[in-house]
């Protein structure tokens, strides 16, 4: 056991000679020292169960993956100038899990690096500089990124959105600015009009970039049909389309492996990033043939780490392991179960105001009767959950949706340990959680 003063030791430190901008979570932070599938343990040996770790996908830790690593890292690690299997193997094994039309392969070290890529590549192919993304986007940290990512320049420090950047409004049909059943087609207009604003400038469109469920807005299911019309009108605009699937790819969804296939589409680029090395960074951009020749213009792309043998050893068994443990499938039936589960309890709580996702990517959005969103009070189910031994998560403009993303061995039976404990704290009523 370690006392509470060791950690007010860490945190001066960090105060003093880590980077100002970089925050901790919990207002008492948590010092974790050990992790185990969809377990964490902090410095006293206290257990939680995370279900926000969306990076160690196949679970903290897991035995394999680190084998994998351990031993390619005893032979050999060299960059991508020399021939070596691994990377082959794990663009085989990437491939397999894509539609054909993505058959070329770039890899990369986080997904900042895999959208700043994508960007390039989009930019490369079309001629063109413009880029439409959605409100409350996060696409990465790099200059680009942010320029991109409404998340960041729309919040705290920013400065709103560049002259080359064109932001529709969320989709988001439970609190937007359209909302109801059908709203796909009012959303795309939105895209229209960026598209629009564009040509009236004497510019044409390089990309159009959106997470099929867009995380930072929310846990935001697009609404269905509303992708296949942006892509359809992004394309005629010359532009090319980019899913990011740093979140919701490589399984997660349950019911497809990437998120853009819940949406019968198919993106021009596809970025991946955060399970692809289940806590090792590596990301990929996949694209097809003709966007790949378009990039390979004369200039050298080169990656000191990127694609690397260790990164590729432990990445091919990231999706062997999804493939061989069934995670795809337990994050359908868990996600499944937890959404009936959810909104069994709103009928007893109304504050639960709207439950969405797919797999285990799932929203959970908490408001009063005139759906004015609920903050203080998502704040403090965070915050007793974690006495509880849970581990949660929120996101969304107004820090009102409690996210669930956890390592994909997420069990049913955690799924019912998270229910009831839920149920427990809606149910003690402080804060009046069980607001009618
Ligand atoms: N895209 C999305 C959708 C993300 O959520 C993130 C990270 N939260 C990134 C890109 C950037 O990835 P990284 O932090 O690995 O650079």
């Amino acid at each position: 056991k370690e006392s509470n003063s060791t950690n007010d030791k860490l945190i001066e430190f960090r105060t003093e000679h880590l980077g100002k901008s970089l925050s901790l979570q919990y207002k008492i932070p948590l010092k974790m020292v050990r992790g185990s599938g969809q377990y964490l343990m902090d410095q006293n040996g206290k257990k939680y169960l995370d279900t926000v770790n969306n990076v160690a996908h196949v679970g903290h830790e897991h035995y394999a993956v680190v084998k994998a690593g351990q031993e390619q890292m005893a032979l050999i690690n060299t960059n991508t100038r020399y021939l070596h299997k691994n990377i082959n193997t794990l663009a085989k094994e990437l491939l397999k899990t894509l539609p054909k039309e993505l058959s070329v392969l770039h890899f990369v070290n986080s997904g900042s690096e895999a959208n700043e890529l994508a960007l390039r590549m989009a930019k490369a192919a079309t001629g063109q500089r413009d880029i439409i993304a959605s409100e409350y986007g996060y696409h990465g940290n790099t200059n680009a990124c942010i320029d991109i990512s409404s998340y960041k320049f729309d919040g705290k420090g920013g400065s709103g959105a560049p002259e080359h950047t064109h932001i529709f409004p969320l989709p988001d049909s439970f609190r937007g600015t359209y909302k109801g059943k059908n709203t796909a087609t009012a959303y795309a207009q939105e895209v229209q009009n960026c598209i629009d604003r564009i040509s009236k400038k004497g510019r044409g469109v390089a990309a159009l970039i959106l997470e099929p469920i867009i995380s930072c807005g929310g846990q935001i299911e697009l609404p269905q049909g509303f992708l296949e019309i942006a892509y359809q009108k992004t394309r005629a605009a010359g532009g090319v389309c980019i899913s990011d699937e740093v979140q919701t790819g490589c399984g997660r969804m349950g019911k497809t492996f990437w998120g853009f296939q819940l949406h019968q589409v198919c993106p021009d680029i596809v970025t991946i990033g955060k399970p692809l090395g289940n806590g090792h960074p590596i990301a990929a951009v996949a694209c097809t043939a003709e966007i790949a020749e378009k990039f390979a213009n004369g200039m050298e792309y080169f990656n000191t780490f990127g694609g690397n043998p260790v990164s590729c050893a432990i990445a091919t068994e990231v999706l062997q392991t999804v493939s061989r443990e069934k995670l795809q499938e337990n994050a359908f039936t868990v996600g499944e179960f937890l959404k009936s589960e959810l909104r069994k309890l709103a009928l007893r709580f109304p504050i639960i105001g709207d439950i969405r996702g797919e797999g285990l990517f799932l929203g959970i959005e908490l408001v009063d009767a005139k759906l004015r969103p609920l903050s203080e009070q998502t704040a403090y189910l965070i915050n007793r959950m974690k006495d509880h031994g849970i581990l949660m998560s929120s996101d969304g403009p107004d820090n009102n949706v409690l996210k669930i993303k956890p390592p994909l061995v997420f069990s049913q039976q955690n799924a019912e340990e998270l229910i009831a404990c839920l149920e427990d704290i809606l149910a003690e009523d402080p804060l009046k959680l069980s607001f009618k």
